[in-house]
């Protein structure tokens, strides 16, 4: 069996094909999304999702988050005494997520669509599929989440024709596609997005504002757990806007109270930067689909963010309609990548839906330019494959060095749109020793293949001698080879994982050990002692006095959690 995964920044999510339809698979604490959030318990044991995502306030050194923007670069991340690379945070997540498909459908799961970010790079897909790997899984396919979320909404629109465009905001990524489904063939047109803009920039938008509001010193911000605490508050406050027409943030430090009440209209206002930065993309994928916006038939939203009223507004405002959201827009992704699967184990109720797909991004190498006094002008950027070409395609080039009896050859391979290579994204570099001939009769065959997943492949084979060379990707820091992720694979297999059944009660005492932090005197002592009581509940081991109990100390928690954060406040006037 071939689950589908959602491998999100904010969060994540695995879901099946399952008697003809996608179904999401809820984990330990029956929840569909998976915080992608990593932490290092005080006993050395890995928690996954939400109780990490708890433990980034109260022990931020041993947690962490939004490490999917790391993807396919060299930066570590330390988490108590041990570094994990992005790859082995997002394999702890999607090892949680395997495991809990597993236990919910009885029988071990070696085979995963893995979705990944339209703009993903190619160091970023090699990345993902590493992550894959290092969780045991065999990854069967990357597919891109804007594809994904039109394959949920596709099948159900089989018969007709239908151009449509997936508005994708998650929590740090957005991505735009234009889609074609013809005769059951869906085709991407185009795909455009921006790598750094997501539901995460709005809610730093509102801490700026709390700053600037409260006139907070810019040093605090280097004080992680005040800011730890405003992030929690101001995302809070963000969703509080996206139901009710305003909400507030109260924040104490050394003493002093700090508060902002706001409303909707106030925080479009101070997004207004990051609304306008939504447009550009958009405005790009139609261009390249060669679409106006009156030739779409639909407007899909995807990713949580777009649960923002003013996100909505704008799209309606561009598209001059309604934007569909039938299926859940934090869902549709992962329900997609389970249809993807049912393709893949060909299901009959498939039986006529074929992906197609495009390279999101130009592919080429660096060139001189011969100019009219036969002088070179170098640096510039040759595509060899260009942009939203549909995959898998494999396309050839010939060039010629320089000048006469040339003995070396670098062949400097580039992602990207710009006309100079230095301001595209360098893949990596390829050297070649030539036979030294003549210039006409040192001609290079230069091949790209981009396949189905969105991995490069570079050859390059002289001419007169058919002498073959492939790409080593040379000066890419941010690539584990096969036996790295050997090695990694057995190191993280021996990391202490929390157990399962426990991380129901683990969560819950994250949650209060949060807001166990955030009292003060006597309610502090109060709360301490009834997390010391459950605490003693839970060593009995004993189910039925843990349940009341247990149950009491929820209510508990869930009460404090509505007092201490924001709420919808009404004027006092
Ligand atoms: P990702 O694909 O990056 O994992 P998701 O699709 O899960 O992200 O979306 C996460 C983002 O959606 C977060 O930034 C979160 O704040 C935002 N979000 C979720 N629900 C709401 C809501 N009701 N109002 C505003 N933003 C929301
Ligand atoms: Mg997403």
């Amino acid at each position: 069996m071939i689950v589908g995964i959602d491998l999100g920044t904010t969060n994540s999510l695995i879901a099946v094909w399952e008697n003809g339809a996608s179904r999401l698979i809820p984990n330990t604490l029956g929840e569909v999304l998976t915080p992608s959030c990593v932490s290092v318990d005080e006993d050395g044991s890995i928690l996954v999702g939400r109780a990490a995502r708890e433990r980034l306030q109260t022990h931020p050194d041993r947690t962490a988050a939004v490490f999917k923007r790391y993807m396919g670069s060299d930066k570590s991340l330390r988490l108590g005494t041990r570094e994990f690379r992005p790859e082995e945070l997002s394999a702890l997540i999607l090892r949680a997520l395997k495991e809990d498909a597993e236990a919910a459908l009885g029988h071990p799961i070696t085979e995963a669509i893995i979705t990944v970010p339209a703009y993903f790079s190619d160091a970023q897909r090699k990345a993902t599929r590493a992550a894959g790997q290092l969780a045991g899984l065999k990854v069967d396919r990357l597919l891109n989440e804007p594809t994904a979320a039109a394959l949920a909404y596709g099948i159900h629109l089989r018969d007709t024709e239908t151009k449509f465009l997936v508005f994708d905001l998650g929590g740090g990524t957005f991505d735009v596609s234009v889609l074609d489904l013809f005769e059951g063939v869906m085709e991407v047109r185009a795909s455009a997005g921006d790598n750094m803009l997501g539901g995460e920039d709005f809610m730093r938008c509102l801490i700026d504002h709390f700053f600037a509001h409260n006139k907070l010193p810019a040093s605090l911000k280097s004080d992680h757990y005040f800011m730890q605490r405003l992030a929690a508050q101001a995302e809070a406050a963000k969703r509080a806007l996206s139901e009710h027409a305003s909400a507030s943030i109260r924040l104490n430090h050394n003493d002093a109270d700090y508060t902002l009440d706001i409303d909707e209209s106030t925080l479009e206002r101070i997004c207004e930067g990051l609304l306008r930065r939504l447009r550009d993309p958009v405005e790009r994928a139609l261009r390249d689909a060669n679409l106006r916006t009156a030739e779409l038939d639909n407007v899909v939203l995807a990713g949580g963010a777009t649960r923002m009223p003013m996100v909505r507004r704008l799209v309606a405002r561009m598209f001059g309609r309604f934007p569909a959201c039938d299926i859940n827009p934090d869902e549709v992704v992962a329900l997609g990548a389970a249809v993807q699967a049912g393709l893949k184990m060909r299901d009959a109720a498939l039986d006529e839906v074929v992906m197609t797909d495009v390279a999101p991004y130009s592919l080429g190498i660096e060139v001189a330019m011969e100019l009219r006094d036969s002088s070179f002008s170098s640096g510039h950027f040759d595509p060899i494959i260009e942009r939203n070409t549909p995959v898998p395609v494999s396309r050839v080039k010939r060039y010629f060095p320089v000048t006469e009896r040339q003995k070396q050859l670098s062949l400097n391979v580039y992602q990207g749109e710009a006309r100079m290579a230095r301001d595209n994204i360098k893949l990596g570099c390829l050297n070649i020793t030539l036979p030294g001939l003549a210039r006409d009769d040192s001609g290079i065959d230069v091949r790209f293949t981009y396949d189905v997943n969105g991995l490069l492949q570079v050859a390059a084979t002289i001419v007169k001698t058919q002498e073959a060379h492939t790409l080593v990707i040379e000066g890419n820091p941010g690539m584990l080879t096969e036996a790295e992720i050997a090695a990694r694979f057995i190191a993280l297999s021996e990391l202490k994982i929390h157990p399962r059944d426990r991380i129901e009660h683990r969560t819950l005492l994250a949650s209060a050990e949060r807001l166990y932090q955030q009292l003060r005197g006597g309610q502090r002592e109060w709360f301490g002692a009834q997390i010391l009581a459950f605490e003693q509940a839970l060593e009995t081991q004993d189910k039925r006095q843990i349940a009341p109990v247990r149950k009491q100390f929820e209510t508990l928690l869930n009460d404090m959690e509505r007092d201490s954060f924001a709420v919808p406040y009404s004027d006092p006037a």
